[in-house]
């Protein structure tokens, strides 16, 4: 472990004093290997070496618990709709493959991974999608996964996505769950092994998570036995509930008119381990005041973790409408991209606006709320208190903010102005346990560019999209699902012919 201890200058630094962030014009922080020495003003002790980013903000790395880890197809959703006809649920007469080779799944991870980096994202627990694969993730590609995060000096939560079933539709929108009890028991059994591994390994920017795909895919046996593995691992669960009509309406059916949160709690799968992305139906399939009521005391008295992604809610019309209830109630609450752009500074500002909107209260949420959420609460959901914050003891996790970017505009509170005006590609540094991981476009660690990696991410992405046909209902031509925004004019067309995309 280096002994050099080095001093940040910034025009402005993010501290933490009784309890929450706390700003420093003209400030700076020192660290000496992976931990942090001092915040503040007026270092009274050597120091080795000086680092003075000038007209920039100096905070804590944010923590993204739902982070985007693989080349983002949502995004073609965005103006394709409904999903169900899209790709976004899998035909009924599709036999399942894996559509991706293991190559271009790793190319997606140290793609994702950088990205994350590249956008002040010091602590991720990466999600992927797993509508393209013969099952779930597998436990090898995991390790490479670590392998990535390791060499990218990144500080990752990791582990395989597992499922006990899924839905798949057919051509009038009726969907219908698939079950394979084989697999359900192999995938519990590749999580705990990951677990494992990944804690024998000792690399202290590495820790292991498990990933229990959505909880509509589960059965009664399967979460069961989930909710034993969280107990014997104590280690963060993050799973998917609240999210979408399907499945408050597939568990309502299945589990006796339950809501989501009563079918977790009933499962011992409620508790602080759990990270549950996205909060947005409370109270069940048939929700009324009580309903909800119940839900968010449900949360509350759990401990667990909501997580909620603004960008990708918003996209898809709806947000978590009892946000201020949350907040009242001291629900924990923490942010995640789940969608490209991987960038926190577009969810703290959606998040902010979509929590207003739906509440329809101006006060319901500021800037300073979805800040900590990015850093404080992620922090809490991963039983962390040295991350998320600056402060004597904590890692030397950190973001450099440019505030010289003209697109800023005026900067009368670096906080507020990032939340209105910021973007991922403001961020001109990103340090991780005291190491330079960004640096002014180089991933410092690994020593590539992003540049270059992001050529080959076109194609990766061009092949997934022709692999959409094979999966969609009714499967109908790439033009068909990712119809263009306007007409196509090729070049070499007759003047006035239209071409549809392939
Ligand atoms: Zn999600």
């Amino acid at each position: 472990m280096t002994t050099t201890v080095t001093r940040i200058r910034a025009a402005w630094v993010v501290g933490y004093q009784h309890g929450d962030h706390c700003l420093y014009p003209e400030g700076e922080v020192v660290y000496q290997g992976d931990k942090i020495l001092f915040v503040g003003h007026d270092y009274s002790g050597a120091v080795d070496e000086e680092i003075n980013v000038g007209n920039a903000l100096v905070g804590p790395g944010f923590i993204d618990l739902d982070a985007l880890g693989d080349l983002d197809t949502t995004v073609l959703a965005f103006d394709n709709q409904p999903g169900w006809r899209k790709g976004r649920v899998v035909a009924h007469d599709w036999q399942r493959r894996d559509l991706y080779s293991r190559s271009q799944l790793d190319f997606a991870k140290r793609y994702a991974y950088s990205q994350l980096l590249r956008n002040g994202i010091t602590s991720f627990a990466p999600i992927t999608s797993i509508l393209y694969r013969e099952w779930a993730e597998e436990f090898d590609e995991y390790l490479y996964a670590a392998d990535v995060a390791e060499s990218l000096g990144a500080r990752a939560w990791l582990g395989p996505a597992f499922m006990a079933g899924y839905y798949v539709t057919d051509e009038q929108g009726q969907v219908s769950r698939r079950e394979d009890r084989q697999r359900a028991l192999q995938g519990l059994e590749d999580a705990e092994r990951f677990v494992n591994r990944i804690r024998q390994r000792g690399v202290p920017t590495l820790s292991a998570m498990l990933a229990p795909d959505r909880i509509e895919g589960g059965d009664l046996a399967w979460l069961n036995d989930l909710a034993q593995l969280v107990k014997t691992l104590a280690c963060p669960t993050r799973l998917h509930c609240c999210q979408s009509e399907l499945e408050i309406n597939e568990i309502a059916r299945r589990f006796n008119g339950k809501s989501s949160l009563a079918l977790l709690e009933e499962s011992g799968l409620l508790n602080q381990h759990m990270l549950l992305p996205h909060g947005q139906y409370l109270g069940g399939a048939q929700p009324d005041a009580g309903r909800v009521g119940e839900d968010i005391a449900r949360l509350a008295r759990s401990g667990a973790t909501v997580v909620s992604c603004p960008l990708v809610s918003g996209r898809h019309a709806k947000y978590m409408e009892y946000y201020p209830r949350f907040k009242q109630s001291a629900i924990n609450m923490a942010l995640g991209t789940d969608t490209f752009p991987p960038d926190m500074f577009s969810n703290m500002h959606m998040g902010v606006v979509l929590s207003r909107v739906v509440s329809g209260d101006i006060s319901a949420a500021n800037s300073a709320d979805y800040y900590r959420m990015a850093t404080l609460g992620g922090a809490k959901a991963l039983g962390r208190d040295d991350l998320g914050r600056l402060a004597a003891g904590c890692q030397a996790d950190m973001v450099v903010i440019d505030l010289n970017q003209p697109a800023l505009g005026q900067i009368f509170d670096p906080i507020a102005a990032l939340v209105l005006n910021g973007n991922g590609r403001d961020v001109k540094g990103t340090l991780v346990a005291g190491r330079k991981v960004f640096w002014e476009g180089e991933m410092v660690q690994a020593g590539f560019s992003l540049d270059a990696l992001h050529a080959e991410s076109q194609s990766v992405f061009q092949h997934i999209i022709s692999t959409y046909p094979e999966r969609t209902v009714g499967h109908p031509s790439v033009a068909e699902i990712v119809a263009p925004t306007f007409p196509l004019h090729q070049k070499g067309a007759r003047h006035g012919k239209t071409l549809s995309a392939e």
